[in-house]
């Protein structure tokens, strides 16, 4: 019943959302409808809604197209033209984590991913350079991992399961389902652009596949 008032509400129609994905994305909707309502009132407003900067340990993923870090850092202005522009919302402004008052665009996959759209909007839009236009098959915004212990195939929970899979816009090349022994589940391929489908989608909890920096081990 919670479940049903919830779409009521916020008129959720998105096939993105099934009943496995409610309990882990609930909260997580609840604030971007928050967010989503802000906006409506004043999008400069709500681009500017200032949040804590990115913990420690959450993976700083750019948006497509963007140059090395430290370049990237130097010529972002942190006005928002690449979330404004982006179709998903899958970009967020944050504080950047040094002693700045600029913000910079991340992208949180388990919050909303980059759905790879046609038009590579925020490339286009950046203003500064610090977001170049690349073809789809080159983005890196990150590299895709998947954790088996965590993940309900690999474990037996649901063998079933393949959403990550399913939802990978660039398909076998990136990720598949391959056997091992008694069990199968998901295992990379060389071509994940680091979109995040696959970590947005994940039912489970923690994530059993995330999109981490290029340069992490
Ligand atoms: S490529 Fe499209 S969907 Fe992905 S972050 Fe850029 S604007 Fe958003
Ligand atoms: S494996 Fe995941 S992060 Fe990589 S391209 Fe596919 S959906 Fe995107």
């Amino acid at each position: 019943m919670i479940f049903c008032a919830f779409f009521e509400v916020f008129k959720v129609d998105d096939p993105k959302i099934d009943r496995k994905n409610f309990l882990k994305k609930g909260p997580i909707l609840l604030f971007r409808a928050f967010l989503e309502g802000s906006r409506e009132e004043s999008i400069e407003e709500s681009l500017n809604f200032k949040r804590d900067p990115p913990a420690d340990d959450i993976p700083l993923l750019r948006p497509p197209g963007a140059v090395p870090e430290a370049q990237f850092l130097d010529l972002c202005e942190g006005a928002g033209a690449c979330a404004e522009a982006c179709p998903a919302d899958a970009i967020l402004l944050l504080p950047r984590k040094e002693n700045s008052d600029l913000d910079a665009p991340i992208i949180q996959p388990s919050i909303s991913a980059c759905v790879i759209c046609d038009d590579l909007s925020c490339m286009k839009a950046c203003p500064s350079g610090a977001l170049k236009l690349v073809p789809k098959e080159s983005i890196r915004i990150g590299i895709a991992k998947i954790d088996p212990d965590e993940c309900l195939a690999w474990t037996n929970m649901d063998d079933t399961c393949n959403y990550c899979v399913e939802k990978c816009p660039i398909g076998e090349m990136a990720i598949r389902i391959e056997s091992k022994g008694e069990s199968k589940g998901p295992v990379m391929g060389k071509e994940c652009v680091g979109c995040g489908l696959c970590e947005y989608h994940c039912p489970s909890f923690p994530e059993a596949v995330r999109v981490f920096e290029l340069t992490t081990g």
